[in-house]
């Protein structure tokens, strides 16, 4: 029932939460602009459109999860320091589940 396309290129998941690396960048930088715009500025998205699945949300098709693009973010403001980490993991856990062992 699943084709190869519709597999994560990083973790080679089954995409079952398909929002593309560039919605979820905006979102994360609406949330991330609260605390600290000059990291918010940081977070841009990835264009990989050649996957077969498409975004809930912009229809744009995608090849990274939103769970790897997610961790890619998360890791990329605790090497910079960002005071709240906690806070951007409480809005887009869901994506970070599986890896919470590897922060705590
Ligand atoms: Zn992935
Ligand atoms: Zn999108």
């Amino acid at each position: 029932m699943y084709a190869a396309q519709n597999r994560c290129i990083e973790c080679d998941d089954i995409i079952t939460n398909p929002i593309c690396p560039q919605c979820l960048a905006k979102k994360m930088r609406l949330v991330v602009s609260e605390v600290n715009p000059e990291m918010a500025e940081k977070i841009n998205g990835i264009d990989l459109d050649d996957g077969e699945t498409t975004c809930i949300l912009c229809k744009r098709n995608m090849s990274l999860c939103a769970h790897c693009f997610s961790k890619d973010i998360y890791e990329m403001l605790v090497a910079n320091n960002y005071p709240a980490t906690k806070e951007f993991l409480s809005r887009f856990d869901f994506f970070l589940r599986r890896e919470l062992s590897d922060y705590y």
